[in-house]
């Protein structure tokens, strides 16, 4: 066991995930230093410039019970009511399906929800209230895992009421389509957010980009906090000692008490490959599959508009549309996303990008064309959230070296929280503070 005075952790990747555990560091006074190989901070949720238009390098949304996330965006400087468009749970397919959470208390606001949504008929609505009603019975835990679609049979969901309401939440939840997702995950999700209380299940739109909404800020409170953040500073090797962890960046060594890799799940399986004694966790990291999420976003005249801050899109490429004139004052923008694999791989980005202009107009008889249109297609977006997958834990077999990231395990699906765990767990793995009964050490 390292004395306080002594540690002096490396993180490696500058995303959500290494740049919680490197606040949750700081914040105890532990110096740490944070190399990211890109210009910027942020990773998979960066922000990205295009015309002079601050885009997302994918549009992203939280949810209220994404409470870790939120309390450290607060912890460096961040205020969330301020930062955020905030909207009660409401799923809304244009025309097809909606349900809006009323103002009562949790679980309560969705049963009312579901019991008066918007095209079901009566018999599928309460068929989706018994079916919540009987997972907060089993406490949202399967004796054993099993897919989406499996379990939507067993607990006689019909098919209108799952392409209509569970096909959308779980391909949203956990970019997998049903057919492969883990039914344990979604139900920890809806577990957290519709189960707890009301505000658990409200959703987050941020207003400023994903880079300036944490990572920056985190970075600022790390250096001021007596620790160092290295852009375009990319780590090549790491190389265990007797006592401690050299690094290798740009030619030159630096040495550490540990090292927590948060770069991507294919980094981390590079950067421990050559590590004697981690053949396991890489075979375990090498073993995920991935899912892509692409983004359309559009530039239309400022005038053009949709009827909600975010909205859905029943059988259509587009899932689900926001409107960032709403959501962020940037007036036209829209953004469509596309979660999961699909036929929309099989278009060329302008193919893609025109599909989604047909279908705003045919939905909403937007007859303009975009000034202009960017598509950005993240193949490896996510891992796979399958039933009963083996992600690799973050203690390693070495003490001294620890992952964090959004595949490694925890409850949830690729997501910022699951990212933001992982990071914090590895940081009290490194001080060895007391558990925190909200996040167990996996
Ligand atoms: C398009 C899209 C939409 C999404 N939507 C949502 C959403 O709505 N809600 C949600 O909760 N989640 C969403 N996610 C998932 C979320 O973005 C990720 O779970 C999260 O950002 C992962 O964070 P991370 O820190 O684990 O990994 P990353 O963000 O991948 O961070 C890893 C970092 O390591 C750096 N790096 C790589 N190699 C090296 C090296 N050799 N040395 C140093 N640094 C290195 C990378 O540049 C990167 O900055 C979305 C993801 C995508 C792609």
């Amino acid at each position: 066991m390292w004395e306080k005075s002594a540690l002096n952790p490396a993180i490696i990747g500058g995303g959500y995930a290494g740049m919680a555990a490197a606040v949750e560091l700081a914040a105890q006074g532990i110096p740490v230093t944070v190399f990211e190989s890109a210009r910027q901070l942020g990773g998979r949720a960066r922000g990205v410039l295009h015309n002079d238009t601050q885009l997302d390098n994918g549009q992203h949304l939280l949810l209220g019970c994404y409470r870790e996330t939120l309390r450290l965006i607060e912890q460096v400087g961040g205020d969330i009511e301020q930062d955020f468009l905030r909207l009660p749970l409401q799923l809304d397919l244009h025309g097809h399906f909606s349900l809006k959470a009323p103002r009562l208390p949790a679980p309560l606001h969705l049963l009312v929800a579901l019991l008066k949504a918007h095209g079901l008929t009566w018999n599928e609505r309460m068929k989706a209230v018994r079916f919540m009603l009987t997972l907060r019975r089993m406490n949202f835990r399967l004796s054993s895992d099993m897919t989406v679609t499996d379990l939507l049979a067993v607990h006689k969901q019909d098919a209108d009421l799952t392409f209509k309401l569970w096909e959308p939440l779980c391909i949203a939840a956990l970019n997998t389509p049903v057919h492969k997702a883990s039914a344990q995950v979604l139900l920890n999700v809806l577990r957290d957010a519709l189960n707890r209380t009301r505000a658990d299940s409200d959703m987050l739109l941020p207003r400023i980009d994903f880079t300036a909404l944490f990572p920056q800020r985190a970075a600022a409170f790390i250096e001021q906090n007596g620790g160092k953040v290295y852009l375009s500073c990319g780590v090549d090797a790491i190389v265990p000692k007797d006592e401690g962890i050299e690094l290798v960046s740009a030619n030159e060594t630096h040495a550490f008490s540990h090292v927590i890799c948060a770069a991507p799940a294919t980094v981390a399986a590079k950067l421990l490959r050559p590590v004697a004694g981690l053949t396991d966790v890489v075979a375990q990291i090498e073993a995920l599959d991935h899912q892509p999420i692409y983004t359309v976003y559009l530039q239309y005249p400022a005038h053009v508009s949709l009827p909600h801050p975010m909205l859905g899109l029943h059988r259509r490429i587009s899932q689900w549309l926001f409107d960032k004139g709403q959501i962020a004052d940037q007036k036209g923008l829209l953004a469509a996303v596309i979660s999961a694999e699909g036929i929309h791989q099989e278009l060329s980005q302008e193919q893609l990008a025109q599909k989604v202009i047909a279908e705003l107009s045919e939905e909403f008889g937007i007859t303009e064309q975009p000034e202009w249109f960017r598509v950005i297609a993240e193949k490896r977006a996510t891992f796979c959230c399958a039933p009963d997958l083996q992600r690799p834990a973050q203690q390693t077999a070495l003490s001294n070296i620890l992952l964090a990231g959004d595949y490694t395990a925890g409850d949830y699906p690729a997501t910022l929280e699951g990212a933001v765990l992982s990071g914090i767990r590895c940081a009290r793995l490194i001080t060895g503070q007391r558990r925190d009964p909200a996040i167990p050490v996996i």
